[in-house]
């Protein structure tokens, strides 16, 4: 096994492959019987994703890619979309007018929660998908042709390749997006939308509806974690001063209502998808995707979960972990082997839940906490 120590010296060689693989192919065999979580329907063209799909991919700041399983499959972005389109709001505008209309603070509800926006009328974050929507109406161009244009662009230059949209899920959501919708209306009536509403949410729901494979996905996050410049084509797509901002927005809030668990367990920068996707960015170093569609109750990959909780624990990818930060986190990758005891994040709180239960009473929906009590 790799000695802690060495590693620090070993920084100039880059990670030792077999070593990565066999750590890949150990987390892959570990949960690929996994079969919690449940597959997104509410988008009904959702629904017809293999659920025994799974893959891990790797790509470092330096282009080199690591990967297991169903790395071909393709799924359809949704809201891992949300970072790289929050870029290009942040690129065409600037910081002050983004921020004047949505803010960076973690919302604490669910990623289409409907009913709060924060004391000033604007989105909490561009995560959410209120956020996501006026971010969506901000990104520039001389007709609706030209913004989906230069929204492709972005996504083409983040991912080395040009991108397609799925037209089927695409209407798909269009046609059932009404919980969206409401949301764009709701902002629309505060300001924060300043184009037709309708166009804004085609431009969304195209930009949620992109195919992607796991590959594609672990290659945008690691030109996040690159500063802004593709790692494999070595042409810049973001603007380095943005990536700063972009990163900590997925930090707090690219997990939706499970942002501060995540950020304690895994500690990384990082955005869900409800299709099944979750990228990670170790910064300076690479970005991770893995792939699999049942999500848990928060909208977030269950394997996902997983295998990040599991890379973090025992390979130190965690930001604020220490001993790493001169070396090559990758070179510490065979730990998943042997897991150390996960955190005590599943635990059942002490807490009493009587305040909780008066409030749904007030609420005047209290039969159901009766009887559970
Ligand atoms: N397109 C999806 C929606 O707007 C995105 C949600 C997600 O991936 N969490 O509902």
């Amino acid at each position: 096994m790799t000695n802690k120590h060495d590693v620090e010296h070993s920084k100039s060689f880059g990670p030792d492959r077999a070593l990565v693989m066999s750590a890949l192919e150990a987390l892959y065999s570990r949960y690929r019987g996994c079969d919690e979580g449940r597959i997104a329907d509410y988008i009904p063209e959702l629904s017809k994703a293999d659920p025994d799909c799974f893959a891990i991919s790797i790509v470092t700041v330096d282009g080199e890619v690591f990967e297991v399983g169903d790395i071909e499959s393709q799924f359809t972005i949704q809201s891992l979309s949300k970072p790289f389109t929050h870029a290009i709001a942040l690129e065409d505008h600037g910081r002050e007018y983004v921020m004047q209309r949505v803010g960076v603070e973690p919302s604490g509800d669910s990623f289409d929660s409907i009913i709060r926006l924060d004391a000033n009328n604007r989105p909490h974050n561009p995560m959410v998908n209120a956020g996501a929507i006026a971010v969506s109406s901000m990104i520039e161009g001389d007709s609706p042709g030209h913004r989906l244009d230069r929204m492709l662009d972005m996504f083409a230059r983040t991912m080395g390749r040009t991108p397609s949209i799925d037209n089927e899920v695409f209407e798909s959501e269009r046609t059932t997006g009404h919980r969206n919708r409401a949301m764009a209306h709701l902002i629309l009536n505060f300001g924060i939308i300043e184009r037709d509403v309708e166009e804004v949410l085609d431009l969304y729901f195209k930009q949620c509806s992109i195919l992607v494979n796991a590959r594609d996905m672990a290659t945008m996050a690691a030109t996040l974690a690159n500063g802004g410049v593709n790692p494999k084509t070595k042409q810049r797509a973001i603007k380095r001063e943005y990536i700063r901002d972009v990163l900590t927005v997925m930090h707090t809030c690219g997990m939706y209502n499970y942002a501060g668990e995540w950020a304690y367990t895994v500690g990384l920068p990082a955005k869900s998808g409800v299709s099944g996707g979750i990228i990670a960015v170790v910064p300076g170093q690479f970005g991770i995707c893995v792939y699999s569609p049942p999500v848990d109750e928060r909208g977030n990959s269950v394997r996902g979960i997983k295998v990040f909780e599991n890379l973090s624990r025992n390979s130190g990818m965690h930001v604020f972990e220490t001993w790493h930060q001169h070396g090559q986190v990758l070179n510490h990758i065979d730990e998943v082997k042997d897991p150390s005891p996960p955190l005590p994040s599943t635990v059942v709180p002490v807490g009493d839940a009587t305040v909780h239960k008066r409030e749904i009473d007030l609420d005047g929906s209290s039969d159901q906490a009766e009887d559970d009590s």
